[in-house]
């Protein structure tokens, strides 16, 4: 999928929820989508990014985002509901949904791991990521052909020493993803996963401090799989994990 190319405005009319919109691979995928013709909502824990994400795509022609300030460390049951509801009430329906924000803690040793930082690298990779697909079925299950894409990583499919609550959490991703799409089975709504690889983000720099970044690929090269994915192209495709760059 690394060579997909979506045809013009291959996502016009869909509604797209972003999960981390406001910076790295979420913030470029709410503009790719937004360029062809989706109209996304921005959800992030910064609002300032969130706005300037919004003004960019304004700017750029594009269909007027919706902007939503949330912290999924804290995010209750309620304030999923209350998302659903407005996107029920405002758009009637949700074509896609990019699980895409992610904390990676700190790395080292798993028999010294910190317990309040593995817990909340749960809660906002695993945890928050449940409750918000569950709570988006309603609207999802309103769109004719429904995407949910989760975000996975190298070390969620192979162990790797020192990755430890960041690796054991996309692990669970990886497993979400399977369980997940193996229940929606052929209906309008299909689940499947992106391992983005190496990509230059802060994320990425905070892993890997000493790196060339300009030898990194960029979210933009990773945009076909994310297009792909989201757009109606792959309507048969449910319970896959690709990955963004070629190996
Ligand atoms: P960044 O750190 O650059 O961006 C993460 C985004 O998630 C930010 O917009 C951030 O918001 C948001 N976010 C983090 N915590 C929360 C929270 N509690 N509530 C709401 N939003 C939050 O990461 P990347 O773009 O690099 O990573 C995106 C995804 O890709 C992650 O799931 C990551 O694990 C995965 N990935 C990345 C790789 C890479 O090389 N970059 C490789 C493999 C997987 P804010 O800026 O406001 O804090």
């Amino acid at each position: 999928m690394h060579t997909y190319k979506a045809a013009e405005n291959a996502l016009k009319d869909k509604v797209i929820l972003i999960t981390g919109a406001g910076d790295g691979i979420g913030r470029v995928a709410a503009l790719t989508y937004a360029k062809q013709g989706a109209t996304v909502i921005l959800l992030g824990k910064t609002t300032s990014k969130l706005e300037a994400v919004y003004d960019e795509i304004i700017n750029a022609g594009g269909p007027q985002p919706a902007i939503v300030p949330m912290d999924l460390k804290g995010a209750t049951k309620q304030n999923y509901r209350d998302l659903a509801a407005t996107i029920a009430q405002q758009f009637g329906k949700l074509d896609g949904l990019l699980n895409n924000a992610g904390i990676l803690g700190s790395l080292g040793p798993l028999e010294h791991f910190c317990v309040s930082t593995f817990e909340n690298i749960m809660k906002v990779n695993v945890t928050a990521q449940a409750m918000i697909t569950k709570y988006m079925f309603p609207v999802l299950r309103k769109s004719p052909s429904a995407s949910v894409i989760f975000t996975s990583s190298g070390v969620g499919r192979k162990g790797r020493e020192f990755w430890g609550a960041y690796a054991i959490s996309k692990f669970a991703v990886e497993g979400m993803m399977q369980t997940w799409a193996s229940e929606v089975g052929k209906t309008n709504i299909r689940i499947n996963c992106i391992n983005p690889g190496a990509t230059r983000t802060a994320m990425r720099a905070s892993a890997y401090p000493g790196e060339d970044r300009d030898k990194l690929a960029t979210a933009e090269d990773l945009m076909p799989t994310y297009l792909y994915l989201m757009s109606d192209d792959s309507k048969e495709v449910n319970g896959q994990s690709l990955d963004a760059q070629q190996k």
